[in-house]
């Protein structure tokens, strides 16, 4: 429902929490957060919670997540009941690779078949899970290129959706807009994407709509937006004018 994700030199949870915060009015039942370490090894942190936002800072509380690149989730359940194992993000089996999923994956029981069969193990009941199922076997098969993995899935892949993609390895958020909106922030030496701008507001107000059919690669110093083939398509900045 609401999706956050951060790239700069902030404590990535603390821009993540503010802008979910900001879309609450959304609705919501689960939320949750992942942030990447650090050093550029091991796993990523991963906080989720069914139930609201401060049941998830409580939680933040109890042990931080330290780090300045990171995504978030505020959760509207339509495949898999809200609990904490469904909320996203929805991580790989090595823990190495997350996505976060706002909408509706059409055609994921028939992939999902396909993965098991191929010995993927599901841990939740989401439709989301399969991507990232899908996109740890391309990223595997293209020997690590996270955004050529991103966009092979994507091909497999019918329905709605806003996601945004994050590899322990790599200091990249890869967004992918179909049918449901996302805009990216653009600020000094960090950058912002969202599911809607009241999240970006306390940061920047230089933005850029994503259309259907749009990938994003947002690091901490650079912006490109490209079509699911990798052609770089030439968004328009928007200056917001308006308060939330
Ligand atoms: N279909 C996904 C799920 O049920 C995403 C729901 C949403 O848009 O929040 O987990």
């Amino acid at each position: 429902c609401g999706i956050v994700g951060y790239v700069g030199h902030r404590q990535a949870a603390e821009v993540i929490l503010d802008g979910l915060k900001r879309l609450e009015y959304r609705g919501y039942d689960s939320a949750g957060l992942v942030i990447a370490p650090q050093e550029q090894r091991g796993a990523l942190s991963v906080v989720k919670k069914s139930g609201k936002l401060k049941v998830l800072s409580e939680a933040l509380k109890q042990g931080p997540l330290v780090g300045t690149l990171g995504l978030g989730h505020t959760r509207w359940a339509t495949h898999g009941k809200p609990n904490d194992v469904n909320a996203h993000p929805h991580l790989s089996e090595d823990g190495r690779l997350a996505v976060i999923h706002n909408g509706i994956i059409e055609n994921y029981l028939s992939l999902k078949a396909k993965l098991v069969e191929s010995g993927h193990v599901f841990s939740s009941e989401t439709d989301t899970e399969v991507i990232v199922h899908l996109i740890e076997e391309h990223y595997a098969r293209l020997e690590g290129d996270l955004v050529a993995a991103v966009r092979s899935a994507l091909k497999e892949v019918s329905g709605a959706y806003a996601l945004v993609v994050s590899h322990v390895d790599h200091e990249l958020i890869v967004a992918a807009r179909a049918t449901s909106p996302m805009v990216l922030g653009l600020g000094e030496g960090e950058n912002f994407v969202a599911s809607d701008v009241p999240a970006l507001l306390p940061y920047t107000r230089e933005v850029i709509f994503l259309h259907d059919g749009d990938m994003a690669l947002i690091a901490k110093d650079s912006l490109t937006v490209t079509d699911f083939d990798g052609r770089v398509l030439a968004r328009p900045v928007t200056t917001i004018e308006w308060d939330a």
